[in-house]
């Protein structure tokens, strides 16, 4: 499965967010593909799409899907010279698939900052540096391997060699991977080197109790999303303390604890939500009188595959997929009435699976 792993430096507010991560977590049960790990916490995604199919279709019982979030504590800086807990820090980044950074956005005087000062940038920086060092160091690594290669002329070590030396370029002016573009037969090699600046990165900026509402004055935030912009990723804006509060609370407690804070969904929401997309993660449902329940699948992904999900059995014997998107069954209100509106539609092997179709597989057994 894939996870999302949450950094940042020490004192921004890590532990909290990911405390309230777990409180509000899903029950691993459902959830058996999940790891069972204290650094590990299951989400439920919340989906309103999901609510209303259950309002239609009025099963016994409803299952949202759930992803991880991995908790990466121990950046300091020098972590790509192997400093300190350093390299077991930049292994466990290996490991995630996107990275939602918390940077600290709140002042608070009794909280000490480890550089002294409040500076979400420089904060920023310091990690993204020693993410870019590591990736500098992969990547001379492999120069000195394929750079033999490629004066002998071998095709492929060539091909290689070209965007190897767009990368160290890179990192050598402090950008990213992700910021280098690439073609798409490029991009296959540059997947295979494991790149820690490759991921996709969020930035969680943890602001002031004060701020939950509106944190339009806040200055730190506006740094912070002027930063992000630049590299085209996005902000969260959570109050870490406050998330933990809300995280205690379920249904209508929690609803009226938010609409006293003024908010139509608390931060930590917004925050699963955003990691699940940036993950390339999308939802299809199923809707039976048992059970309706989403799944999560790969966007991309062609229906046996997400036959699969479900079980391997569907996958093996798959003969269709029996589609219908969810705005249409919510319009035609019945399965019935909407295959009457000819919005079933009956999908084969290569039907790429769309976010937010609900779907009845036939198969084979
Ligand atoms: P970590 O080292 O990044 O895991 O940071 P912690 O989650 O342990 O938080 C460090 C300190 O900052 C703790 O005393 C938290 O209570 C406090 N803290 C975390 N989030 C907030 C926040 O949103 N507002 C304020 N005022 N304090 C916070």
């Amino acid at each position: 499965a894939l996870t999302a792993g949450i950094v940042g430096l020490p004192n921004v507010g890590k532990s909290t967010l990911f405390n309230a991560i777990t409180q509000a977590g899903a029950e691993s049960a459902n959830y058996p593909f999940c790891t069972i790990d204290p650094n590990v916490g299951i989400v439920e995604v919340p989906d309103e799409r999901l609510q209303k199919l259950t309002e239609l279709v009025k099963p016994k019982k409803t299952v949202p899907t759930a992803f991880e979030f991995t908790d990466i504590a121990g950046i300091v800086k020098g972590a790509s010279k192997g400093e300190g807990l350093g390299n077991k820090f930049l292994s466990h980044i290996r490991e995630v698939d996107a990275i939602c950074q918390v940077v600290r956005c709140f002042a608070d005087d009794n909280i000490t900052h480890v550089s002294g000062k409040v500076d979400p940038i420089a904060d920023i920086e310091t990690i993204n540096l020693e993410l870019i060092l590591a990736d500098l160091e992969t990547v001379e690594k492999r120069i000195g391997r394929v750079g033999k290669m490629a004066k002998q002329k071998d095709k492929e070590a060539v091909f290689e060699y070209e965007i190897l030396e767009k990368l160290k370029e890179a990192f050598e002016a402090e950008k990213p991977a992700r910021a280098v573009s690439f073609t798409e037969e490029q991009a296959r090699v540059v997947k295979g080197l494991h790149l820690l600046t490759i991921k996709p990165t969020l930035y969680v900026a943890n602001v002031g109790e004060d701020e939950v509402a509106d944190a339009s004055e806040n200055e730190y935030l506006k740094l912070v999303q002027d930063y992000a912009e630049k590299e085209g990723a996005g902000v969260i804006v959570v109050c870490a303390k406050i998330e933990s509060e809300i995280a205690e609370l379920e249904g209508e407690e929690k609803e009226m604890f938010l609409e006293e804070l003024g908010i139509k969904e608390s931060g930590l929401d917004q925050l699963i939500r955003a990691t699940y997309e940036l993950l390339g993660l999308a939802t299809y449902f199923t809707a039976g009188e048992q059970e309706v329940r989403a799944w999560t699948f790969r966007n991309g992904m062609k229906a046996p595959e997400c036959a699969g999900i479900i079980h391997t059995d569907f996958e093996r014997g798959f003969i269709r997929a029996e589609t219908v998107a969810y705005e249409d069954l919510l319009e035609a209100k019945t399965m019935g009435a909407a295959r009457e509106a000819g919005k079933v539609r009956l999908e084969g092997k290569e039907y790429v699976v769309q976010d937010g179709d609900v779907i009845h597989f036939r198969f084979n057994v």
